[in-house]
């Protein structure tokens, strides 16, 4: 078999940075050596191309703009490597995988992205064990999608989220198993991963202008505030409601319900019900405090994460869909987002 070769990106983030009297903060340069020295040492290590950023960022100040920068960059070295590695910061790398999993359509070779919880500077450090293990998950044969390897695990990239923000197992898929781990060698479980795809592979850019945004309810929220956003002009496209339980939310708040009904009927907001919930799922059917959101026009977020849930507007909404319309899909697993039944 010849040798695998990986496209490498590096965004950024704590596992190539280092300390200075600001904080933490990422050193061009620094990473793409360190890399080359673990890899000389590293029996196996596939060869790489790397890509660094520029600027390198924390991830806090990740925009679309660069999730459409690496689909642009897997998209024009798609044919020529065998698998993709994004390095990128732990804060918002959920997002970033979230959202590639749904822009690189028909993947059909593993996009893996990690990080670390220290970086590559100090020492002791998971950014080396978990360069090594993306490198590796990132030439498996049967991987079809985009992936976070950290911790010595593999996820599937839009069911994974940052839970854990002091553990070097920051990172849980609540609502699905893990893919894969890693127990002296690479263990997939191809039971559980996503099948090689038919179709030709594409890479859709999202448009980041796109007036799409959260709210998350809680006791006492102001209904004032979420007023303002459901009825501006022009009207938000999308907006990711954050409710409790299995989907609920203040059924006798007739204001609220109003202005939610006036919102995805008459302004075509297209407003997805999540959970605050870790795991779990949406069940509009379940309570009478749910049900009134589906009357009032809100599409069931089932068990996706609420990073996965935005990615996926942003996505749909910056498709121009012919026979199914964004609303028609997003109740449905386009990358094994989500679970139906
Ligand atoms: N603030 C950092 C980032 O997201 C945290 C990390 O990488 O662990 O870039």
């Amino acid at each position: 078999m010849p040798a695998k070769h990986l496209f490498v990106i590096y965004a950024g983030g704590t596992i190539g940075m280092k300390a200075t009297p600001q904080g933490h903060s990422p050193v061009p340069g620094y990473l793409p050596a360190e890399l080359a020295q673990i890899a000389a040492r590293t029996p196996n290590f596939p060869a790489y191309t790397l890509k660094e950023y520029a600027p390198l960022i924390d991830s806090s100040n990740l925009k679309p703009e660069h999730w459409n920068a690496m689909a642009a960059d897997i998209s024009r070295n798609y044919a020529d490597y065998d698998g993709f590695v994004i390095i990128h910061g732990t804060d918002t790398l959920a997002y970033t995988a979230s959202a590639l999993s749904f822009m690189l359509e028909n993947l059909g070779k593993p996009v893996v992205v990690t990080g670390a919880m220290v970086p590559l500077s100090e020492h002791p450090n998971d950014a080396e064990q978990n360069l090594i293990d993306a490198f590796q998950w990132a030439t498996q044969p049967n991987l079809f999608e985009v992936c976070v390897a950290f911790n010595r695990q593999l996820l599937r990239g839009n069911r994974s989220r940052k839970l854990w923000g002091a553990e070097m197992g920051a990172f849980g898929s609540p609502n699905y198993p893990i893919l894969g781990r890693v127990q002296g060698h690479y263990e997939l479980n191809i039971a559980l991963c996503l099948p090689k795809p038919h179709g030709a592979f594409q890479a859709h850019p999202i448009n980041p202008a796109l007036p799409i945004t959260g709210f998350k309810l809680y006791p006492g929220f102001n209904v004032e505030i979420l007023k303002k956003l459901l009825l501006a002009e022009p009207p938000l496209a999308g907006l990711v409601l954050e409710s409790y339980g299995a989907g609920n939310a203040p059924d006798a708040d007739a204001e609220l319900l109003a202005a939610l009904s006036h919102s995805t009927h008459k302004q075509h907001t297209l407003i997805l019900n999540t959970t605050q919930c870790v795991s779990g799922r949406v069940d509009m059917d379940n309570y009478a405090t749910g049900s009134a959101l589906a009357r009032a026009g809100l599409v069931s977020g089932c068990d996706m994460t609420p990073e996965a849930a935005l990615c996926k507007l942003y996505f749909l909404l910056s498709q121009r869909t012919s026979v199914l319309g964004p609303e028609d899909k997003l109740p449905i697993s386009l990358r094994g987002e989500l679970s139906t039944g």
